[in-house]
């Protein structure tokens, strides 16, 4: 019996600019899509509001068809616009089409359109077609800066027209980006942009003095929001300590709450993936095993050693990570020195979007690839992700901060026992094995400074346990793969959040 059964079923639109798998840039896309599918499962009625981006597959859409042609506010005209519905792994999504050249384009970001204006407009279009077509969801949930603006248009627009039920949740996956923009842009919402030029309302807090003129649209979201979530609850404490919106977050507090994302354990199952040369679960690990012999020989890292001897004597550290600042990217570099002095193996499965980071890994694959340890493979591939989560004795996740993190949830599912930093979501899903106060929960190894010894220190304890303690190691392989991070265990927190704001009326 889930711990929600008591609560009345709800319906639920998330309106977003991303959705795995048609839309998917980063971790947005996946939270909408497993949040999403855990809430149907509980029964409630859920759909997704999504752009209808040009590149999205159509053929990954079900029943696509057009629903209704409306016409929505942007800049002192009126655009026509057309309004799909189709089912996306059998999620409901409404797909919403402008006709004109907003979300054109060979990717979600970066088209030759404004995106500040595309995402306005897409904001005000769904609260729209909610109201053309007399559609009023329990709550609308919006996410990241460029659905920000929906809680300003709702309460200030349209909850005086006649939508009068939903209640509206934003969450925040990521601080960095928070929809700068300024009084004129947000007044073609049909908003005027000047009453939101105030401290109390979306002005960005960094620029008074030189230029009040800078609004915030994620400012305002939080300000106009009946409930703001974050993606973990140290990231929650984290964002109120530091970072401009800190002051707005604390005096938000009452309404602000941490709620960790989940895995989609239909896709992240290692007794199940397709992608691995053998499966395996926590009760017999001999698939792990044969996933490790098998990923390095593939990439030429197995010694003149039997296959059997490797697995007990050399660990494999693995990285998987978009190859940005935020991931430390020095402490990536420094632990290849590392585990190659410590006697252990090392693959990086990474993207850099930065060509000058490219440029400097390029040269470290050149230096390294032959070698007897390191691989470094710099490109995206979902299958070879897979493979080296199972052939893992260690997941690597060093990063600066991480609101959340997948990677070492994802790890630890199978198998590989995370060494991470100790910030954010990391801070709040791996616990050290060494700490005596939490015995129970110990599940990896963690490090807190950002210098190289503090690193040092945790890889040296993780490659003692692992070498001279097997069995101890293999209990907490299978400790690991059995901890509960999906979003089945998490999704009823935000159904409790939803219920807890919802109006009652009908
Ligand atoms: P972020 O959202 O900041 O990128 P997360 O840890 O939340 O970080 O999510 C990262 C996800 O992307 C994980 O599922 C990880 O396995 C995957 N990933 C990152 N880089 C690659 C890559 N080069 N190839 C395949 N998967 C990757």
């Amino acid at each position: 019996v889930s711990n929600h059964d008591h609560h009345q079923l709800m319906h639920i639109t998330h309106v977003t600019a991303e959705m795995a798998p048609i839309a998917k840039v980063g971790g947005l896309g996946d939270v909408v899509t497993g949040l999403a599918r855990a809430s149907l499962s509980c029964g409630h009625t859920v759909d997704i509001m999504l752009p209808f981006y040009e590149c999205i597959p159509r053929h990954q859409i079900t029943d696509l068809a057009l629903i209704t042609t409306f016409n929505s506010y942007h800049d002192g005209v009126w655009i026509p616009t057309e309004a799909y519905r189709g089912l996306v792994s059998s999620i409901p999504v409404i797909f919403i089409q402008p006709s004109n050249h907003f979300f054109k384009g060979k990717h979600v970001y970066g088209g030759s359109y404004n995106e500040l204006d595309a995402y306005v407009f897409f904001s005000r279009a769904c609260l729209e077609w909610m109201q053309v077509t007399g559609t009023q969801p329990d709550i609308i949930h919006v996410h990241e800066w460029q659905t920000s603006v929906l809680p300003l248009l709702y309460w200030d627009m349209y909850h005086n027209l006649s939508l009068k039920k939903p209640r509206i949740v934003l969450s925040i996956h990521n601080m960095e980006h928070f929809g700068e923009c300024s009084e004129q842009q947000l007044s073609k919402s049909g908003l005027n942009g000047s009453l939101y030029a105030t401290i109390d309302k979306a002005v960005d807090e960094r620029t008074i003095g030189h230029n009040p003129e800078r609004l915030s649209l994620l400012k305002g979201g939080i300000v106009y929001s009946n409930a703001v979530v974050t993606v973990s609850p140290t990231y929650l404490k984290e964002t109120m300590c530091s970072g401009w919106l800190s002051s707005t977050l604390v005096s938000n507090r009452h309404k602000y709450v941490g709620i960790l994302n989940g895995i989609d354990t239909a896709i992240w199952n290692p007794a199940l993936d397709i992608f691995l040369p053998a499966k395996f679960h926590a009760k017999n690990l001999e698939g792990k095993k044969l996933c490790k012999y098998f990923v390095q020989r593939g990439l030429g890292l197995a010694s003149s050693d039997s296959a059997l001897d490797m697995q007990t004597k050399v660990p494999l550290v693995v990285c998987i990570t978009r190859l940005v600042a935020q991931k430390g990217l020095h402490l990536i570099i420094h632990a290849m020195k590392r585990v190659e002095q410590l006697g252990g193996k090392m693959i990086i499965l990474g993207k850099a979007p930065d060509g000058n980071i490219q440029r400097e890994f390029e040269g470290l694959a050149n230096l390294h690839n032959e070698g007897p340890s390191i691989r470094i493979l710099l490109m995206y591939s979902e299958e070879l992700s897979h493979m080296l989560y199972a052939a893992a004795d260690m997941v690597f996740v060093p990063s600066m901060y991480e609101p959340c993190g997948l990677a070492q949830m994802i790890g630890m599912r199978y198998g590989a026992v995370p060494v991470v930093r100790k910030t954010g979501g990391l801070a709040d899903t791996v616990f050290d094995m060494d700490d005596p106060q939490n015995q129970e929960k110990a599940n990896g190894f963690v490090f807190e400074g950002i210098d190289e010894t503090s690193l040092d220190g945790a890889l040296y304890r993780a490659f003692s346990y692992f070498k001279d303690n097997p069995n101890k190691w293999n209990n907490i392989v299978k400790k690991i793969m059995e901890i509960d991070n999906s979003w089945n265990n998490t999704a009823g927190k935000y159904i409790e959040l939803y219920s807890s704001i919802k109006a009652n009326v009908n």
